[in-house]
């Protein structure tokens, strides 16, 4: 059996795993071991994220949208701003960027096909055993999702998503709908838009509950969304996209040198379900740690997490009002206030002028439930 010792070992080569393991090697001289568990790409999702704040990836975004639209019953809410743009990477670039500019480096290697499954931490030495090989590090960070201690009846952003192409020019190639609100029941839901070109978009039915439903259930109801929505127009399916997100925490390890990272280190902003963002701030955070000599934490700001959670609780509780919910957020705020709200940079005013704008009596309820 062969040893090898890196400074660091990464479980998993997503986008957790590869803006981390970038922060590490552009910022210090630790090496840095990658273990992934595919050969190669299972699902090549759509990544989009604001250009604000500016990351290493905004000037590749692969696709830029400068109005940003809601529709509540069909009533259209508009926002546009020079200095505020939604953009989209897809995750295989993003993986293919991360990767070429990671391997030039000798201090880092990546192996993939090798699915982590048992580790040891003896007197913080962390290491690991595939096949005949052992991995051995001081330090760890691990993106895998522990699906034994997940809790149950939380909520969950679930959604199912098609991209198509119709045989006509049907769409407005600037404009992201990031939520058409749908008839809501007891579960809010809507349609997310997002327009690649006049005749390609993906559209994607998301519900926010604490049960997923069937493939078929989202399959036929997007089906029928599409048949009423573009007047009966034929159109191919290029490609599908799934995905179930937590809105809730994981428990983490208590260690100070296992580190869990991404979705399963509660990187993702729970009322969006996005973790792109994150990824750059808490990659920062903790190799700023890393360099002090200190153990590596985040810090969470706790202005977003109220704000996150009253959202949540909000929709959970009261999914009948979403629409009277997303007209305030939307016809209260200027695209500016949304973006920070959206990417936890807003000030403590910016916060304050967001609650000011909801439903009071509810957003005060909202904030005492305890999800
Ligand atoms: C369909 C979809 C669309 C999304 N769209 C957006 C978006 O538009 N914007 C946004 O900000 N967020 C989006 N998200 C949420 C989130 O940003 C992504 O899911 C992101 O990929 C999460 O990063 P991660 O590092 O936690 O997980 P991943 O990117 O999934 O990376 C985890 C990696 O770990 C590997 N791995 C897992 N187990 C093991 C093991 N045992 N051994 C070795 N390797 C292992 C996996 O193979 C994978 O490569 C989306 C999520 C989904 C599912």
């Amino acid at each position: 059996m062969t040893k090898d010792n890196f400074d660091i070992i990464i479980i998993g080569a997503g986008v957790s795993g590869l803006i981390l393991a970038h922060e590490i090697i552009e910022r210090t001289n630790k090496s840095v071991l990658m273990l992934e568990k595919e050969k190669k790409i299972v699902m090549n999702k759509n990544l989009c994220f604001w250009n604000y704040p500016r990351n290493i990836l905004t000037q590749y975004a692969e696709n830029i949208w400068d109005d940003i639209s809601i529709l509540i019953n069909d009533k259209k809410i508009s926002l546009n701003s020079d200095n505020y743009k939604y953009l989209m990477i897809k995750y295989k670039s993003l993986k293919e960027f991360f990767i070429r500019k990671l391997k030039k480096e000798k201090r880092f290697k990546i192996l993939a096909n090798l699915n982590v499954q048992r580790i040891e931490n003896k007197k913080n030495k962390i290491s690991i055993k595939i096949k005949d090989k052992t991995f051995t590090s001081n330090l760890l960070f691990d993106s895998r999702i522990d699906n034994k201690n997940k809790p149950q009846n939380k909520l969950l952003q679930h959604f199912y998503g098609v991209e198509v192409i119709f045989n006509k020019k049907v769409m407005n190639s600037k404009e992201v709908i990031l939520m058409d609100i749908l008839d809501i029941k007891n579960v809010f839901n809507f349609v997310y838009i997002l327009p690649f070109s006049e005749e390609r978009a993906l559209i994607e039915l998301t519900y926010f509950s604490s049960k997923v439903f069937s493939k078929n259930d989202y399959k036929s109801e997007l089906k029928r969304y599409i048949k009423n929505k573009f007047n009966k127009l034929n159109y191919k399916i290029k490609s599908h996209e799934y995905g179930v997100i937590p809105m809730f925490k994981y428990q983490q390890p208590k260690s100070i040198n296992h580190i869990k990272i991404g979705l399963a280190g509660n990187w993702v902003k729970q009322s969006t379900g996005y973790s792109l963002q994150n990824s750059f701030i808490y990659s920062k955070q903790l190799v700023d740690c890393i360099i002090k000599d200190k153990t590596p934490v985040i810090k969470e700001r706790k202005s977003s997490y109220l704000l996150d959670k009253i959202f949540c609780n909000f929709l959970n509780y009261n999914p009948h009002l979403a629409t009277l919910f997303f007209e305030c957020f939307f016809k209260k705020n200027n695209l500016k206030t949304l973006v920070k709200f959206l990417t936890n940079t807003a000030n403590f005013f910016e916060i304050l002028k967001v609650i000011f704008s909801l439903p009071k009596f509810h957003i005060i309820k909202s904030i005492f439930i305890n999800r």
